[in-house]
């Protein structure tokens, strides 16, 4: 069982190992990456100017059962990887697009706990986006607690009420930076016993 990190090349690509390491060691889990591959988005809305995050989620599903040799482990069958995948291989899309989800006019990432797939956008994690100077420490941070923030979501941990908790629900960039990158304590205990019991559900 595992976490895939799958970077669209669009995004800087230096960023993917520092990002791939930290998330590993925050989530207290394996993450591996793969590089070097440009994801064709769906759901483009062109009115908004913007991808649909859901749409975006079942065309990765898809990919995912498609390309089975860059996300299924070695081991796996893959009659058992394209029927259980979405519970035991977890993967992970990291995309230049900025994405909006129903009732929201955009969203920073979204996660989908029955598909086992999550994607975040790294469109509104810049500083240039906010006119400030670029920082690529500050977009790995932020990369870093929305990555996890999403897997959390994928291990099916909900939204918490504490503002330092990865699992906080930031509505804008100052929530988003306020955040460390750390589970709070109730977080890290449920996150845990989930990673440890991965069958459960
Ligand atoms: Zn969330
Ligand atoms: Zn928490």
């Amino acid at each position: 069982m595992g976490v895939h990190i799958f970077w669209d090349s669009r995004v800087p690509i230096g960023l993917s190992r520092p990002v791939t390491e930290e998330l590993s060691a925050v989530l207290g889990t394996p993450v591996s990456r793969i590089d070097n591959a440009i994801f064709p988005l769906e759901g483009y809305d062109p009115a908004r100017c913007q991808y649909d995050a859901v749409k975006i989620l079942t065309k990765l599903d898809m990919f995912r059962r498609r390309r089975a040799d860059l996300f299924k482990p070695q081991d796996m069958d893959l009659d058992f990887f394209n029927r259980y995948n979405h519970i035991y291989e977890k993967v992970l899309l990291i995309t230049p697009g900025d994405l909006f989800a129903p009732k929201t006019s955009f969203v920073y990432g979204l996660a989908h706990l029955k598909l086992g797939a999550a994607v975040v956008s790294s469109f509104r994690l810049t500083n240039e986006y906010y006119g400030r100077h670029p920082n690529d420490d500050a977009l790995i941070d932020r990369l870093v607690t929305e990555g996890a923030h999403e897997i959390g979501h994928l291990y099916g941990l909900e939204h918490c009420d504490n503002p330092g908790c990865i699992m906080y629900c930031p509505n804008n960039l100052d929530d988003l930076d306020r955040k460390r990158k750390y589970f709070c304590g109730r977080c890290r205990l449920d996150l845990d016993s989930r990673i440890r019991g991965g069958f459960e559900y």
